[in-house]
């Protein structure tokens, strides 16, 4: 059997080193990859967003299934293009996948299956927004419809400071499309969680809680990024919290989406704000996140490769899906300046040349020139640490990641750290 995963970052390693596992033993194609994947699969030089050219390599090659990471070709419309030519995938259509690509229309969807979240209003005129701040309580939420890779969502604590946001995205279009409508949202004050969840449009199967790390410093200091670490189970996603999820959030949304005519299957992505014990939604998205992935998917009991094939062929209420019992922690290792700018092609000194039982290296931007292996991106690195406990599994990523090195190569110490005291 062949795959295709399409992408090339700690995510897409992180689904081809499962993948791997599989004692189906199927034959691995990454687009575009990384010099991490490339020594599990076949590499090949096409873009995550050029879907002619993904759809030919898959005709061409017979491949028998794709699997999307990125977000950028779902909203494109991959799945469109592939299912109308018989081509197995798995991903939702573009227009499921507007779940993520908009957020008005995610916050319409929420309303319809009467799912909890902030409260919200949007607007397509500046003026509009500019008048509603006016009177809104600080601080408040200002967020670009579209997507803005991450970039999109901005908490004001001031008046000034959102009238900035609201004349960035609608007036000087510094988010492109992607901010000519804005939701402006009321602020929550809680703990965030992502419960993601494998569905076939119909069944719907919640992973294991995790907790990622949005900001750049220890102490959830400084501007926001792809993601510094994560870490899985979340003490927070309590078995019962995550039955609430299942039942209140992620049931609704699925049976929403068939009544409105666009069935979702993939993973549904629920970022959560847990504010005195309740679950929020603060946003969907339409694929695995990053780096939750990398906690997540290795705690994965049965063959990936079948809930993909059950997903995908609507059978998911066929499998029993199962998990393992330890914890897993992944340390995101960045070129010294991310989010900012950043060097590239520097050398990557000390890599592990394979995992261990309890430890891998996920490879996000690398690539390789002749015989060494060169940063290539913000994100360099994921490394992931297994143990029984949480304390355990941090201990297993430092060790790890402080025999690692690059010139002004950073990571968070603290990743896990707060959860410690409650974590199995
Ligand atoms: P990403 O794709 O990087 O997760 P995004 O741009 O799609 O982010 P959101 O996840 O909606 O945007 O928001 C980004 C971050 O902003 C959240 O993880 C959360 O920390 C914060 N945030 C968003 N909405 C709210 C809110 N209503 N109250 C408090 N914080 C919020």
């Amino acid at each position: 059997m062949k795959i295709l995963v399409v992408g090339g970052g700690g995510r897409e390693h992180t689904i081809v080193w499962k993948l791997a596992q599989s004692p189906r033993k199927p034959q691995l194609f990454c687009a575009p990859g990384n010099a991490g994947i490339a020594a599990l699969a076949t590499c090949v030089p096409i873009t995550a967003d050029d879907i002619a050219g993904l759809k030919a390599f898959v005709v061409q090659e017979g491949i028998d299934l794709t699997v999307v990471g990125p977000e950028a070709p779902l909203a494109l419309g991959i799945a469109d293009e592939f299912r109308k030519a018989k081509l197995k995938i798995f991903g939702p259509t573009k227009n499921a996948a507007r779940l993520e690509a908009s957020k008005i229309f995610s916050k319409a969807v929420m309303a319809q299956a009467k799912i909890r979240t902030a409260r919200a209003q949007s607007f397509e005129k500046a003026a509009e927004a500019l008048a509603y701040v006016e009177r809104h309580e600080l601080p408040v939420v200002i967020k670009a419809d579209g997507l803005a890779q991450g970039k999109g969502v901005i908490i004001a604590t001031t008046r000034d400071a959102a009238r900035q946001a609201i004349v960035d995205a609608m007036e000087k279009a510094v988010f492109g499309q992607a901010g000519k409508q804005v939701l402006i949202e009321e602020f929550l004050d809680g703990e965030e969680l992502t419960i993601m969840a494998f569905t076939d449009g119909r069944t719907v199967v919640p992973m294991l809680p995790a907790q990622d790390h949005k900001r750049v410093g220890d102490g959830d200091t400084g501007l926001n990024t792809g993601g510094m670490g994560a870490y899985c189970p979340a003490p927070l996603g309590t078995p019962a919290l995550r039955e609430q999820v299942t039942r209140d959030v992620l049931q609704p949304i699925v049976d929403t989406m068939v009544r409105l005519g666009s069935p979702f299957q993939g993973v549904l992505y629920a970022g959560l704000m847990v504010v005195k014990g309740l679950p929020y939604v603060l946003e969907f998205n339409a694929r695995l996140g990053d780096p939750e992935t990398q906690v997540v998917l290795p705690l994965l009991k049965t063959d990936l490769l079948d809930v993909l094939e059950a997903v995908v062929e609507h059978r998911l209420d066929q499998l029993s899906v199962a998990w393992h019992a330890d914890t897993a922690v992944c340390v995101v290792m960045t070129s010294g300046g991310y989010p900012g700018a950043y060097a590239q092609g520097l050398p990557i000194h000390g890599l592990p040349s394979a995992g261990s039982a309890s430890t891998m290296v996920f490879h996000a931007g690398t690539a390789r020139t002749g015989q060494e292996i060169v940063t290539a991106g913000g994100r360099v690195l994921g490394v992931l640490g297994r143990g029984a406990t949480l304390a355990d599994a941090r201990r297993e990523a430092y060790r790890v990641v402080q025999s690692i090195s690059f010139a002004g190569g950073h990571y968070r110490t603290d990743i896990g750290a707060r959860a410690l005291g409650s974590a199995r």
